[in-house]
C-alpha cells in the first residue's frame, strides 16, 4: 500500500500515521480539532501509562511495547513525554486483580513490587492504609503528557513526510474515498477512520457505540504532592485512579464509572457536583489532607 488517509488523529491515529510515514507510506491525517484536543479521548493533561493488566499477557507485553516507543519518541523529537514516577494500585484482596498482574509482570520481567500497606506510605505524602492489602507498585509505570504527546506524535509523523489537514471527513461511497467538509474528495490506496468515539456516528449502520461522560477532578495539594516521584494510583475495585500534581495541574482523581450518555460531538457539559463528591469522599479514605483541598479545575 502506497497511500493512507488517516482520519482521526488521536494517540491511535498519530501513531498509525508515525509508524507508516517513517516505512515510506504517503499518509494524509485528517482531524476535525487540532491533534490533542482535550474533546478528544486522548487529548488533556494526563493518561497513566502501566503495564498491569490482569492476567492478561498481551496488554501487558503492549505496554510494554508502548513505553519502548514513547521513550523513541522522545529522544527523536527531543522533549519529555513520559514522567517515570511509577503506578501504585491499591488492592483489596491477596488474590485479586493486582495479584495476578504481580504474576504476568514477573513472568515478563517488568519490574514490579508488592509492598506491604505500612511500606507504601513512604510513596505519598499521606495515605490511608486500613482498607488494604497490598500495594502493587510499578516503578517503570508513570503519567503521559497525553496533548503533548499526540502533538509531538502527529509532528513526527510530518517530520517524516506525513501531512496533516485540519477538516470534518465522511466516508464517501467507496472504501477508499474520504469527502471532507470543504469540499475536498481524499482517495488513497486505504483508509482508516481512528475516529475514537465518533466512530458509532459516522458508522452508525456497522457498529453501536455508546459513549459516555467521565469528570476528572484537579485539587490543590500544595508542594509536597508538586514533589517529582509522586506516583500515579489505582484504586481498582473502588473504580478510581489519579496522579500527583504534575506540570501545576493539580492532583488529579477521577471516579472511573460510567457516567450518563453523551454523544461524541455534543459540547463538554461542566462536571457533576456527584463527582467531586465521589472524589472527595475517596480521598478522605486514602489521602485524608486532600479531602478538603480547594478544586482548582474540573472537566
Ligand atoms: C477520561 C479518560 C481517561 C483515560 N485514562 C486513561 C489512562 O489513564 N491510561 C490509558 O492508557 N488510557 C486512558 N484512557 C483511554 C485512552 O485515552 C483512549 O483509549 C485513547 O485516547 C483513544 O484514542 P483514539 O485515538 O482511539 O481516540 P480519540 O483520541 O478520541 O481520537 C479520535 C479523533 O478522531 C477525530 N475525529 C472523529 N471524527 C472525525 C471526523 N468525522 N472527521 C475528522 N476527525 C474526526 C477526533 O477529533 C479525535 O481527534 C482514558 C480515556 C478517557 C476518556
Amino acid at each position: 500500500m502506497d497511500s493512507v488517509v488517516i482520519v482521526g488523529v488521536g494517540v491511535m491515529g498519530a501513531s498509525l500515521a508515525w509508524w507508516l510515514a517513517r516505512e515510506g507510506v504517503r499518509v494524509t491525517m485528517v482531524d476535525q480539532f487540532e491533534p490533542g484536543d482535550r474533546r478528544a479521548s486522548s487529548g488533556g493533561e494526563s493518561r497513566l501509562i502501566r503495564c498491569s493488566h490482569g492476567s492478561d499477557a498481551d496488554y501487558t507485553a503492549s505496554a510494554r511495547r508502548a513505553r519502548e516507543l514513547w521513550r523513541q519518541i522522545e529522544a527523536d523529537a527531543g522533549t519529555e513525554l513520559m514522567v517515570e514516577c511509577g503506578v501504585a494500585w491499591f488492592a483489596h484482596r491477596e488474590d485479586g486483580w493486582e495479584a495476578e498482574s504481580l504474576t504476568t509482570l514477573a513472568r515478563q520481567g517488568i519490574p514490579a513490587e508488592r509492598l506491604e500497606p505500612e511500606e507504601a506510605m513512604k510513596l505519598f505524602p499521606s495515605l490511608g492504609v486500613s482498607d488494604l492489602a497490598f500495594v502493587l507498585h510499578e516503578p517503570e509505570a508513570g503519567v503521559l503528557r497525553a496533548e503533548r504527546a499526540v502533538r509531538t506524535l502527529a509532528g513526527q509523523a510530518v517530520a517524516h513526510g506525513a501531512r496533516l489537514e485540519q477538516a470534518v471527513a465522511r466516508p464517501d461511497g467507496e472504501s477508499a474515498l474520504v469527502a471532507l467538509d470543504d469540499g475536498r474528495r481524499l482517495e488513497a490506496d486505504g483508509v482508516v477512520w481512528a475516529c475514537g468515539p465518533w466512530l458509532g456516528e459516522l458508522f452508525d449502520e456497522h457498529l453501536s457505540l455508546r459513549t459516555t461522560r467521565q469528570d476528572l477532578c484537579f485539587f490543590d495539594g500544595g508542594p509536597a504532592w508538586a514533589k517529582p516521584g509522586v506516583p500515579g494510583w489505582v484504586d481498582f475495585d473502588l473504580a478510581i485512579y489519579g496522579t500527583g500534581d504534575l506540570d501545576g495541574h493539580g492532583v488529579k482523581a477521577a471516579p472511573d464509572t460510567d457516567g450518563p450518555d453523551l454523544a461524541a460531538s455534543a459540547a463538554l457539559p461542566g462536571i457533576d457536583p456527584a463527582s467531586e463528591r465521589a472524589a472527595r469522599d475517596y480521598l478522605a479514605l486514602r489521602f485524608p489532607p486532600l479531602a478538603r483541598a480547594p478544586l482548582r479545575s474540573s472537566r
